[in-house]
């Protein structure tokens, strides 16, 4: 089972807008890495699967599908990449892997949108799975890379310093010119997008909420979740790279739980039920088969359930 050493990213999340002043902080720009200093046995290959062998359905392309108004789906059968669009420039959450970057970009061409309109790059979490193409899509947008302050560190280092994942899941460098707090609301036009910090799968892990009008006129909560899953070889006790995992998994699901969430999307497709979704919306049911708020509680709450034995299990190893 490939789930059993891969990243899973079940979260995710979206974008931004950038009234001056607004966005904080700057990550130091550093130069693109050069991949051999990576693993040798890992034979690199820019444009490709860095070198990991990945589930196909990671890869595998699909047409992209409008979700709900200005959201849409533009990335592949599994990895989500979302474009939130305005006439005042688009956001574009989560790039996938590096390979992924051709598909996405065609895939908000066959839309009929501009790459070079998007503004913004967000992230949900800093995987390789998620931000592998982000240095592809600013490069071809122009578009700025913003990310939570607790992941920019490791987006701007390629995912070095992640407090699990070793040189086998780097990815390219990128440069991140800002970062983006709690609680902030990211604008470009008319989107705005809130931030929502739900640290634990990593320690900048996002979660991204906005509110658009549904096809028969009524507003509806979207909300971009952050992953919590707990990948394998996670330690949550006594974890000298990152002490304080256990209470911020706890905060994310708190967070989570709170949010008012009728339309769930997340950084898997798999995880919100992508596929069939938009299956059935194009099978006539329309947008209303994206709102599904028993399902975006219960996507937390089998996480939390998941996270809570893994603690268990761990305490328990650990006191014998
Ligand atoms: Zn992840």
């Amino acid at each position: 089972m490939l789930r059993r050493f891969l990243p899973l990213c079940i979260g995710l999340v979206a974008a931004l807008g950038t009234p001056a002043g607004r966005l904080s902080a700057v990550a130091a720009p550093r130069l693109r890495r050069d991949k051999s200093a990576f693993a040798p046995a890992l034979s690199v290959r820019s444009g490709t699967t860095q070198g990991r062998s990945v589930p196909p359905n990671w890869t595998e392309r699909m047409k992209p599908y409008r979700v709900m108004a200005n959201i849409y789906y533009v990335g592949t059968v599994d990895l989500s990449s979302f474009l939130v669009t305005s006439p005042q420039g688009h956001v574009l959450i989560d790039t996938g892997v590096e390979e992924n970057a051709d598909a996405v970009l065609d895939n908000i061409r066959a839309l009929g949108f501009d790459v070079k309109d998007i503004r913004v790059i967000l992230t949900t979490q800093a995987h390789y799975d998620h931000v592998g193409a982000h240095a592809r899509l600013k490069k071809e947008s122009g578009a700025r890379v913003l990310v939570s302050a607790f992941d920019a560190p490791l987006v701007s280092a390629g995912g070095e310093g992640d407090y699990l994942f070793g040189p086998e899941y780097h990815f390219l460098l990128n440069k991140t010119e800002a970062t983006e707090k709690d609680g902030e609301v990211v604008k470009i036009g008319p989107i705005a997008l809130t931030s929502h910090l739900t640290p634990g799968h990593t320690k900048g892990t996002t979660t991204w909420t906005m509110t658009v009008k549904d096809s028969a006129g009524q507003e509806r909560k979207v909300v971009f979740l952050g992953s919590t899953t707990v990948n394998p070889g996670t330690k949550l006790v006594k974890n000298e790279k990152y002490p304080a995992i256990e209470a911020d998994y706890k905060h994310a699901f708190e967070v989570e739980k709170a949010l008012p969430c009728e339309v769930f999307l997340a950084a898997h497709a798999s995880a919100f039920g992508g596929p069939e979704k938009s299956a059935a919306a194009a099978a006539g049911k329309g947008d209303a088969v994206f709102v599904d708020p028993q399902g975006c509680r219960a996507a937390i709450d089998r996480s939390e359930k998941a996270f809570l034995a893994e603690l268990e299990k761990q305490r328990a190893a650990g006191s014998k």
